[in-house]
């Protein structure tokens, strides 16, 4: 097989970087703790770090950079710089360049970890191999306005090892007072931290656009999964945000789990955004029914085609709750055209009855498997 892998392209700079991140994580932090008590305060600082890097990416890089969701005023801006350089995921600029064109150009050749040319390509490969000619940076003029974005771009590879890796160590040898201190601030609180956010990171290219649900859209891959969420900082219900992609919030639903969108909402209360961009919520029932019908509409003219004998009784519950949801579909196209917000106990009964209807879909495919 390895005559199969273009070694001219491979990135070797990327390459070598992720090979000694994962020997210092999987190998080096065990080995370390198995040796030697880490101090509980390089335990806090390791906590510390976990939820500075990751949320700088999933909050700072991804829902303000990126998708501009809401504002925030320059400390806010000047953190998410720093402590997302710290993840090693590139420069904010770099980074929102590639995410928005993975965002336009989903599951196709110009999307830069586009799922369909596999699971590891999305995952990890996209990093390791150059490209034939770099992507043009035409898709982030509005963020080099921005002086600390273009600040964090020119210095990223300085400030992400003085603060990700070098800093850590140097409070390692104070906290602990020896050179064994050093050590263990660099491989927990920096290599192995770096390895878990990168790979949270990753997994929102990769298992976001493979495991989950499909509630919103099958336009593109992408997908929902609470599992995810847990693993992602709350980046998890994917195919959401590939939906409404300028909503702060990803988990829109009260009972999701997405910490990066509470702790926007705590620095929203503190004063330190504003402007956060909500979808209304009939638009999100009216993507819910629109796809549940169309999830109807396929199952049955399957079932026709197929010739397949199933329970009568679960065939006309389904086809009944159809045109129920067609009439409420209707009934908010009228809503939209008059410029009406639909009351709250109508936007619960449309979710309750599109709720209704993909239970009947899932028993109808029970029923005739
Ligand atoms: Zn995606
Ligand atoms: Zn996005």
């Amino acid at each position: 097989m390895n005559h199969r892998i273009p070694f001219e392209r491979v990135n070797w700079i990327n390459t070598s970087f992720l090979f000694f991140i994962t020997l210092f994580a999987i190998i080096g932090a065990p080995v370390y703790l198995f040796k030697y008590d880490l101090h509980w305060s390089l335990w806090a600082l390791f906590g510390f770090y976990m939820i500075a890097t990751g949320l700088s990416i999933t909050l700072g890089y991804h829902r303000l950079f990126s998708h501009l969701s809401f504002k925030a005023k320059w400390p806010i801006r000047f953190l998410t710089l720093v402590f997302g350089a710290c993840a090693f995921e590139n420069s904010a600029l770099h980074w929102c360049s590639d995410h928005r064109r993975h965002h336009k150009h989903t599951d196709h050749d110009d999307d830069p970890y586009d799922i369909s040319k596999g699971f590891l390509w999305a995952h990890i490969g996209w990093i390791l191999f150059k490209l034939d000619a770099p992507r043009p940076m035409d898709n982030v003029k509005d963020l080099r306005r921005d002086a600390l974005v273009r600040f964090q771009d020119r210095y990223y590879i300085l400030i992400a090892f003085l603060v990700g890796l070098v800093l850590p160590a140097v409070v390692g040898y104070f906290v602990m007072g020896n050179w064994a201190g050093a050590l263990g601030g660099f491989l927990i609180v920096g290599a192995l931290r770096v390895f878990l956010v990168q790979q949270s990171t990753f997994f929102i290219n990769s298992l976001c656009h493979t495991i989950g649900s499909q509630p919103y859209s099958t336009r593109c891959s992408a997908r929902d999964s609470w599992i995810m969420a847990l693993v992602t900082y709350g980046e998890g219900y994917h195919n959401y945000h590939h939906e409404f992609q300028h909503d702060y919030r990803n988990g829109v639903k009260a009972w999701n789990f997405d910490p990066t969108k509470w702790a926007i909402v705590v620095l929203h209360k503190l004063g330190l955004v504003s402007d956060l961009r909500r979808v209304a919520t009939s638009k999100i029932v009216a993507a819910e029914m629109r796809e549940a019908q169309r999830k109807a509409e396929a199952r049955l003219a399957e079932l026709r085609e197929n010739g397949e004998s199933i329970c009568e009784q679960t065939m006309a519950r389904v086809n009944e709750l159809l045109v129920q949801l067609k009439k409420n579909l209707s009934e908010f196209e009228s809503s939209v055209s008059e410029s009406l917000d639909a009351s709250r106990s109508t936007l619960k009964r449309w979710r309750r009855e599109t709720r209704e209807l993909v239970r009947g879909l899932a028993e109808l495919r029970l029923a005739t498997t």
